[in-house]
Order: structure tokens, then sequence, then C-alpha cells
């Protein structure tokens, strides 16, 4: 028996997904969400109100699905032209599967998160529809 007393390791709960794992939607209702979790089941929910916790817990999910807007992929990849150019000339080829694991992660990320600034901004300001007016092809 050792004279020094065992420390237990006080256990931490797994918050460490926070920073890779962060749920992006509400599991009740599929809006976004901002800081509130719950867990159920030893599974981690995003919630948009403490009502959505309460309902995500009684295990009401959201049966939402997001759609890919093509405006958006269009609005993503004009964003990210420089800095596919930093990547390239930092990992000395245009080619992305020659790039480092880290820089194509941080590229997807990097994507995604003006993939999402812009469905979020299309969301809260509404889709000029105007586009099909202006179609010229049409001869009637
Ligand atoms: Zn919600």
């Amino acid at each position: 028996m050792s004279l020094f007393p065992t420390v237990k390791s006080k256990r931490t709960f797994h918050f460490n997904f926070l920073e890779s794992d962060r749920p992006s939607l509400c599991g009740c209702c599929g809006d976004p969400v901002g800081p509130l979790l719950v867990e159920v089941d030893g599974k981690w929910f995003g919630a948009c109100s403490m009502e959505h916790q309460e309902e995500i817990k009684k295990g009401n999910r959201s049966p939402k699905v997001a759609q890919v807007s093509r405006a958006g992929v269009l609005h993503a990849k004009s964003k990210l032209k420089e800095r596919y150019k930093e990547f390239s000339v930092k990992n000395k080829s245009w080619a992305f599967r020659d790039w480092s694991e880290d820089d194509r992660v941080n590229f997807f990320e990097s994507y995604t998160r003006e993939y999402l600034k812009h469905a979020n901004e299309r969301a809260r300001n509404g889709v000029d529809g105007s586009y099909e007016i202006q179609d010229k092809t049409r001869t009637e």
C-alpha cells in the first residue's frame, strides 16, 4: 500500500466534442442552435430553447431536412478562391490531394462555414425570385 493517497481523477464529461462535433441544429425543430445542449441516453443534442430541451428529452425530434442551394454552393466557392491559392502555395501544389490532411479539413470547414453564412442570410432576408422573370429564352 502506498503512503500517498491515490488521487482519483475527477471525471470530466465529454465536452471535448464541442470543438469538433458541436450540433448545428436543434434536435427538436431543426432551427440553428446557440449554446444550449441536452443529453439523452449518452447522446448530446443541440437545442434552440429550454422548451425544446424538454421536448428532446421526451423524444420529440425534428423531421426537417436541410436542402442544398446551388447559389449557396457558388457563393461559398467564390469566397474560397483566395484560401485555395493560399493553401496551394503553402503545400506547393494546386492538387488538393497533395495538401496536408489538416489543410484539406481546414479548407472544407471554411467552405461549409461560408455556405452556412449564405444559408443563414437567405433565411433571414429571403431569396430574390426575379431571376425567373428575366429568362429571355422564352418566346411567349
Ligand atoms: Zn428548437
